[in-house]
């Protein structure tokens, strides 16, 4: 269906003068964020400064999905009994492309846009993780898709979906479990970072639990032979653990808090509890381990003469990389090219870094090389993971701060509320833009894309990892 015209533009910001074929489509879609431009900008500064945390997202996700209706998507809103969780649709049939926007913000990190540590709004929340840019970029990339299927130049359903609460209570996997993402072809989402990079590689499984122990109180000088204290098994339950960590695989993480552990020394606790999260590379190595776990809270149980209940409470599984995906993905950022900093910019980052404490290695706008999967990926866990068991899932980082930027830190924060964020979320919208579209245009590479993902799965199912209903919202 792309039309190859004999056209050569020079790719956008980039400095080198190559020169490539970019198609009618590309071409439009490059314009056409670029036209979006200041209200896309417009958007994030208004989830930058709302600074919502997960579930609480109202301001945020009315002003996304208000947008969207604006665009002429169908939007609807409280999916999955979420009141904050959204789906805008434009199109009809198949094939269905999907982008994921994030727009939850992280507690106590409220920051100015500026290189100096000051909090806009004292003990607020703020954009640690440049939710604010995932929303409105990943929204700018639907806009564009959807004008081109306006325009007739696209064929099938384009679908932003709005997935509040990622980095708490697990948003895209309640949405999941509603069976929003059963009818989806291919989705899409990206994050910010440090870098330019396809994804190519995976993130943890984990599995969190809450070990309840309950025991007998009594006085603790005058009978505690009478007492059984629960805070002795939550004790001993976590020796278990420690001694535990030899005998795991290196890929392993496990680490908890004491949730409840008594109220006064002069009381035998007769209740309490240890919040446990168990990570390894994949579901299968979390499994393993729970075993292990599950034999050392009855031991600590045993020894302490209480009762114990080792509750799961939620779940992420590993992200299935998608290899023809990515180098979809790779190939669109190389043609729209590196992004390039002004002056002020790069001195913002110079002072900002200088300022938390870490080295100044200046804003990395390249486009770094295509990656191979490593066996064990870095920490951390992410709910794309779900649902990238469920369809395929194509995703990318895009520099929205300066390199090595601490995460979850008041400089991404800082840096997601001024040009340098703004410039990456414009840079993500242009690349996944143009990946979508072709995933809409080729079918052999939605096919390749399918097989890659049938073929990662392999025989195991998603299933979620969730209490039962409904969602924690508040
Ligand atoms: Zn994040």
């Amino acid at each position: 269906m792309c039309i190859c015209i004999a056209m050569y533009t020079k790719a956008q910001n980039n400095p080198a003068d190559t020169k490539k074929i970019i198609s009618s489509n590309k071409q439009y879609i490059l314009a056409s964020i670029e036209k979006h431009k200041p209200e896309l900008i417009e958007l994030s500064n208004k989830v930058w400064g709302f600074a919502e945390i997960a579930m609480q997202e109202t301001q945020s996700s009315k002003v996304l999905s208000d947008y969207a209706a604006l665009q002429g998507f169908k939007v609807e809103r409280g999916v999955a009994s979420i009141p904050t969780a959204f789906i805008a649709s434009y199109g009809s049939g198949k094939p269905i492309i999907a982008v994921m926007g994030e727009f939850d913000a992280l507690p106590g990190l409220s920051q100015k846009a500026q290189p100096i540590k000051e909090s806009l709004n004292k003990g607020a929340a703020g954009h640690g993780c440049g939710h604010n840019l995932f929303g409105a970029g990943s929204l700018g990339a639907a806009v564009a898709i959807k004008e081109l299927i306006a325009e007739g130049k696209l064929k099938g359903t384009v679908r932003f979906y709005g997935t509040p609460a990622e980095e708490d209570k697990e948003g895209k996997v309640w949405m999941a479990k509603a069976g929003l993402f059963n009818d989806v072809d291919i989705c899409f989402d990206w994050h910010p970072d440090s870098e330019n990079k396809a994804n190519m590689q995976s993130s943890q499984a984990v599995t969190h639990y809450m070990i309840e122990f309950k025991g007998k109180s009594a006085h603790a000088a005058a009978d505690p032979w009478n007492g059984r204290s629960a805070l002795d098994a939550a004790e001993l339950f976590n020796v278990g653990i420690n001694f535990l960590r030899e005998h795991v695989k290196p890929s392993v993480r496990m680490h908890y808090v004491y949730k409840s552990a008594g109220n006064v020394p002069n009381v035998i606790p007769d209740t309490a509890s240890v919040w446990l999260w168990i990570r390894d590379s994949k579901r299968t190595g979390v499994a393993d381990v729970e075993t292990r776990m599950r034999d050392i809270a009855k031991g600590a149980g045993l020894m302490a003469g209480v009762s114990v209940k080792v509750n799961t409470m939620s779940g992420l599984y590993e992200i299935l990389v998608n290899e023809p995906g990515a180098k979809a993905m790779q190939a669109n950022m190389e043609m729209i090219g590196p992004i390039t900093y002004t002056k002020e910019e790069n001195d913002f980052a110079d002072k900002i870094m200088k300022e938390y404490g870490n080295a100044q290695l200046g804003i990395d706008g390249s486009i770094k090389p295509i990656e191979k999967t490593k066996t064990d990926p870095d920490g951390g866990s992410s709910d794309v993971g779900d649902i990238s068991w469920i369809v395929p899932e194509v995703g990318m980082i895009a520099t929205t701060a300066p390199a090595k930027s601490p995460w979850h830190s008041w400089v991404v924060v800082a840096c997601g509320g001024m040009s340098i964020g703004h410039k990456g979320m414009l840079f993500a919208a242009k690349a996944l833009a143009t990946t979508m579209c072709d995933m809409f245009e080729n079918e052999n590479l939605r096919k390749d894309v399918k097989a890659d993902f049938e073929k990662r799965r392999g025989t195991e199912r998603w299933k979620a990892i969730l209490p039962d209903g409904p969602p924690p919202v508040y």
